[in-house]
C-alpha cells in the first residue's frame, strides 16, 4: 500500500514516514503542493495524507486537483486549522477523512486503517501471483484453486510479501509489521512463517535473498 505525504512541517513528516513505514506502507513525502501533485501520477499512491498549509499553495488545491482528475484516491487531510469551515470545505472537496493536528500516531494510523478497509471493498480484494491468489479481506488463500489455510502470522507475512512484490522485505521488517513492540520474538520466528509458508506455496515462489531478506517475483514464474 502506497502512501503519499504531503507535509512541510519536517519534524512531523519524519516522524509520520518512518511510524508509517515500520507499519509496512511504501512512502513518499513531499513538501511542496507542486510536487505532490506529479507525484500523484508517479508514484501512484494508494492513499494520501495532506496538510492543507503547504508552502506554496492551498491544500485544499492539491485535493481539488486530484479529484479533477477523478482517481478515486482516499484523501486524509491534516490541519493545524480548527475551524469547522475548512473541515467543511475539505469533505465537499472530497476528502475522505480530517484529522486535527495535533493528533497521536494511533490515531492516524486507526484512521489510515478503516481507509485501507473501505479500499478493500471498492477494489479488488484480492491479490494475484500465478496460481496464488489472496483475499485480503476474506483472509483466504488459493493455490491453484484450492483453498490452503493459514494461521494469522503467516497470513500477514504472506500478505506482506504480495502487495509488495518486487520488493525485498528484511526480517526486521516483517518483525515490526507481525509484532507488536516489545513482544518476545525468537531469533528464527520469521525464517520458521517462511519455512511454514513455502510448504503450502508452489515451488521457489517466496525467494530468499541470501543475508537481507525475502520477496516475491511479480511473476514468480
Ligand atoms: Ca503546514
Amino acid at each position: 500500500m502506497k502512501v503519499l505525504l504531503v507535509e512541510d512541517d519536517r519534524d512531523l513528516a519524519e516522524g509520520l514516514v518512518k511510524a508509517l513505514r515500520s507499519e509496512g506502507f511504501i512512502m513518499a513525502h513531499e513538501v511542496l503542493g507542486a510536487n505532490a501533485q506529479k507525484q500523484l501520477a508517479s508514484f501512484g499512491p494508494d492513499l494520501v495524507v495532506l496538510d492543507l498549509g503547504l508552502p506554496d499553495m492551498d491544500g485544499l488545491d492539491v485535493l481539488k486537483y486530484l479529484r479533477r482528475k477523478k482517481t478515486g484516491t482516499p484523501v486524509l487531510v491534516l490541519t493545524a486549522r480548527s475551524a469547522l469551515n475548512d473541515k467543511v470545505n475539505a469533505l465537499d472537496i472530497g476528502a475522505d477523512d480530517y484529522l486535527q493536528k495535533p493528533f497521536e500516531m494511533p490515531e492516524l494510523l486507526a484512521r489510515l486503517r478503516v481507509m485501507q478497509r473501505r479500499l478493500g471493498t471498492a477494489a479488488s480484494s484480492e491479490v494475484t501471483i500465478d496460481s496464488v491468489v489472496l483475499d485480503t479481506v476474506a483472509h483466504r488463500l488459493r493455490v491453484d484453486g484450492v483453498e490452503v489455510h493459514l494461521p494469522r502470522k503467516e497470513y500477514m507475512t504472506l500478505k506482506i510479501l504480495m502487495e509488495q512484490a518486487g520488493r525485498v522485505k528484511t526480517r526486521d521488517m516483517l518483525e515490526n509489521n507481525l509484532y507488536e513492540r516489545g513482544e518476545t520474538i525468537g531469533s528464527n520466528t520469521i525464517e520458521v512463517h517462511i519455512s511454514n509458508l513455502r510448504k503450502k506455496l508452489p515451488d521457489n515462489f517466496i525467494k530468499t535473498i541470501r543475508g537481507v531478506g525475502y520477496t516475491i517475483h511479480q511473476d514468480a514464474g
